[in-house]
């Protein structure tokens, strides 16, 4: 379980703990991991260790990956920054969101406490989780051989990825070998019939379509990947987490959705989640009757005109929320 957090934002992460705990974690007992960019402090450590079931430990992160590198234009930067607050962008003012988002992108599965783990679960402070998992969702994603599994999946705003798209673009043509047969090119492009094996290039244009970032269970290894090590690297050298301010949810999507076969990729249809402002409820009669999920069925955030979920279902090959349990 893996949470980057700040001091300050305790209670919520908590809250988070709680939920996940009793839904999940007290029967499985996995550690935690929490990262910083500012040391721990002494009440952060007592109440999270309190709260968990399992082993914790508590990382500081390097500063060389949380500050902007030196290739970077500072002017250019402010000034796009000024562009995109005058134009109300979502977090376009703050900094250290986009330290955030590199850090997601780029190196917390470097992270050396994360070093013997091949597999994480990605908790943010103040999140919800509605119904009991009561199997283990890592055996789930390792003997399907998934490797990338999401919850909820929606549109990114064009404004803070205005380039991402044309520097995937760039860095497939670069590194075609890169491109899984079976990708799920057609998640990302509209009318875009499936890839098939031999497709060296990718074309047409990003519907914006990604998984949210803020719940994952993943394999690390893949991030390590020399194909994601060298996007990334790709992306890192364009300076679009500086100039605009790349997200990691559309970088994860881009590069799970790209260079994995689609059916690497797990939709938890089992699992009741809220991060604001959205939440999904499942919507079987089962997980209600049996008392596993408590959580409004009004809240079905995968039908909603926001929602990429029913462009996911078409791409799988599922029907609409296919089997809300998966087959243990
Ligand atoms: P949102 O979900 O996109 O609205 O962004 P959040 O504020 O939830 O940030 C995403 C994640 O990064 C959360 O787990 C935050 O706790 C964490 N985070 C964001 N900014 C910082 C920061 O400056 N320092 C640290 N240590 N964590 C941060
Ligand atoms: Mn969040």
């Amino acid at each position: 379980m893996v949470m980057l957090v700040r001091n300050r934002e305790l209670n919520d992460a908590l809250r988070s703990m709680r939920f996940v705990e009793d839904r999940f974690n007290r029967k499985f007992r996995y550690p935690w991991t929490f990262l910083n960019d500012e040391p721990f402090t002494q009440e952060f450590i007592n109440y999270t260790t309190g709260m968990a079931s399992g082993k914790v430990q508590y990382g500081l992160i390097n500063k060389d990956q949380w500050s902007v590198p030196d290739h970077i234009d500072l002017h250019k930067v402010k000034k796009n920054m000024e562009k995109m607050v005058s134009k109300n962008v979502i977090y376009a003012g703050s900094m250290s969101y986009r330290h955030m988002c590199r850090y997601n992108s780029g190196f917390f599965y470097r992270h050396e406490l994360l070093k013997n783990y091949d597999w994480y679960w990605r908790v943010e402070p103040g999140v919800e989780f509605f119904c009991d998992v009561d199997y283990d969702p890592f055996t789930y994603m390792r003997t399907h051989g998934k490797v990338y599994g999401f919850v909820m999946s929606m549109y990114e705003y064009l404004a803070t990825i205005e380039t991402l798209w044309d520097s995937t673009k760039e860095f497939v043509r670069q590194n075609p070998q890169y491109l899984a047969a079976d990708n799920a090119l057609d998640f990302f492009v509209d009318g875009k019939s499936p890839s098939k094996q031999g497709d060296t290039e990718i074309d047409g244009n990003y519907n914006l379509c990604h998984f949210w970032s803020n719940f994952e269970i993943a394999s690390l290894n893949f991030w390590r990947s020399p194909a994601y090590s060298d996007y990334f690297n790709f992306l890192d050298a364009q300076g679009g987490f500086f100039y605009e301010r790349w997200g990691d949810a559309p970088i994860h999507s881009l590069a799970a959705g790209l260079f994995l076969p689609k059916d690497k990729i797990h939709h938890f249809g089992d699992i009741g989640y809220r991060h604001l402002p959205y939440s999904r409820c499942p919507q079987d009669e089962k997980s209600h009757v049996s008392g596993r999920c408590y959580c409004s069925r009004q809240d079905h955030f995968d039908d909603d005109g926001y929602s990429c979920l029913p462009r996911w279902w078409k791409v799988a090959g599922q029907s609409e929320g296919a089997g809300p349990r998966p087959a243990e």
